[in-house]
């Protein structure tokens, strides 16, 4: 359906979990207090939220977390959302440490894509960006999905100071891979808001000094806001999601479901919708039962989530930014 800015909202993110089995310095570096699993959605709770975003026409979704593969029950959740007749496309983002044990699974579940965060290739650093010493695990996953055929996607975020020296090797990743490689800028949510990003433009910049013939990419390549760019000969892109510097709210696409069944219409603001009440009849930690409400009142609340979608983000004055929540919940 259409916000009331005109834009086509035809793009779910979904929070399975607000677990991880990492420590992202700009996501989760310590323990948070996590939720209950009582208080967390439901897989049979999240299909049927699917399936009334369905007929608002929310065709496309992502599985994320915390970490969507620490769930488990998660390759099962995507096979059952791949069989709600509309839904065309569901992704998911991971982090790739557990991706090895389950991506013959994930494939035969039907997932059309998976995202993998990638941050270093250094194994000292990753250990100090992450808390752990996967990356030797999480670079044979890489291979492991690229060589299955399925699309993948690498994300990445540069930190001044900690690896924004590495942008061109992890960008040669899509020289010889069949796979997107994607920068995104740091956003000012929970620990991210005390890090210092690195600018997509200046990164734009550094990449038409290195690869004068960079040409931009005009097909789309996945849901998202990111501008894509090839060198010629290369096998793979390089996208920049500029969420700061290049700010694309006009054409937003997206609402975001937490693990705790909020509704997010924005990333940038602590406003939410609450589908708890709905679906179990009563508060979150209350049992799922017979008091639920409608599907009907499911599909008016994404409808209000999506209504209440603000013009914009205003991630450029931190001041402004009301979620107070870390991204680990949230889901990036
Ligand atoms: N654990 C999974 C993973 O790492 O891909 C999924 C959840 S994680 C929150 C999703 C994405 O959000 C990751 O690519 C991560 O790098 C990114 N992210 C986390 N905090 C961020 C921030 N403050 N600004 C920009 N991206 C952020
Ligand atoms: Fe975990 Fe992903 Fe956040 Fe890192 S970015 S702490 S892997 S949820």
């Amino acid at each position: 359906m259409k916000d009331r800015y005109n834009r086509t909202i035809d793009y779910m993110r979904i929070s399975i979990t607000d677990r991880c089995n990492l420590r992202c310095t700009y996501c989760m570096p310590q323990e948070i207090t996590l939720t209950s699993m009582e208080n967390i959605l439901t897989y049979e709770e999240i299909l049927r939220i699917c399936n009334a975003a369905v007929e608002l026409g929310i065709t496309r979704f992502k599985v994320t977390g915390g970490e969507p593969l620490v769930r488990k029950g998660c390759v099962t959740l995507i096979r059952e959302m791949k069989r709600i007749p509309g839904i065309e496309q569901v992704t998911m983002t991971t982090n790739g440490v557990l991706l090895g044990q389950y991506l013959e699974e994930l494939i035969s579940a039907g997932i059309d894509g998976i995202n993998i965060s990638l941050d270093t290739l250094d194994a000292d650093r990753y250990e100090r960006i992450t808390g752990k010493n996967e990356l030797s695990a999480v670079m044979e996953n890489i291979g492991r999905a690229i060589n299955s055929g399925i699309r993948v996607k690498l994300n990445a975020v540069l930190q001044n100071g900690v690896n924004e020296d590495e942008w061109e090797h992890i960008a040669l990743l899509a020289r010889t891979n069949r796979l997107d490689v994607r920068f995104i800028e740091m956003m000012p949510i929970g620990f991210g808001k005390n890090c210092r990003g690195v600018s997509g433009r200046e990164l734009f910049e550094k990449m038409k000094t290195r690869w004068p013939d960079l040409e931009t990419v005009e097909d789309i390549h996945g849901n998202g806001p990111a501008v894509y760019y090839h060198v010629p000969g290369w096998k793979g892109s390089i996208g920049l999601i500029n969420a700061i510097h290049g700010k694309f709210c006009a054409s937003c696409n997206r609402i975001r479901l937490t693990s705790r069944g909020m509704l997010k219409p924005c990333l940038c603001y602590g406003d939410t919708v609450d589908l708890m009440p709905i679906l179990r009849g009563a508060a979150a930690g209350s049992k799922p039962d017979g008091n639920a409400g409608t599907d009907d009142m499911i599909r008016r609340a994404i409808a209000e989530a999506i209504m209440e979608k603000p013009a914009q983000h205003c991630f450029e004055q931190k001041e402004y930014v009301t979620e107070e929540s870390q991204m680990v919940s949230i889901g990036g």
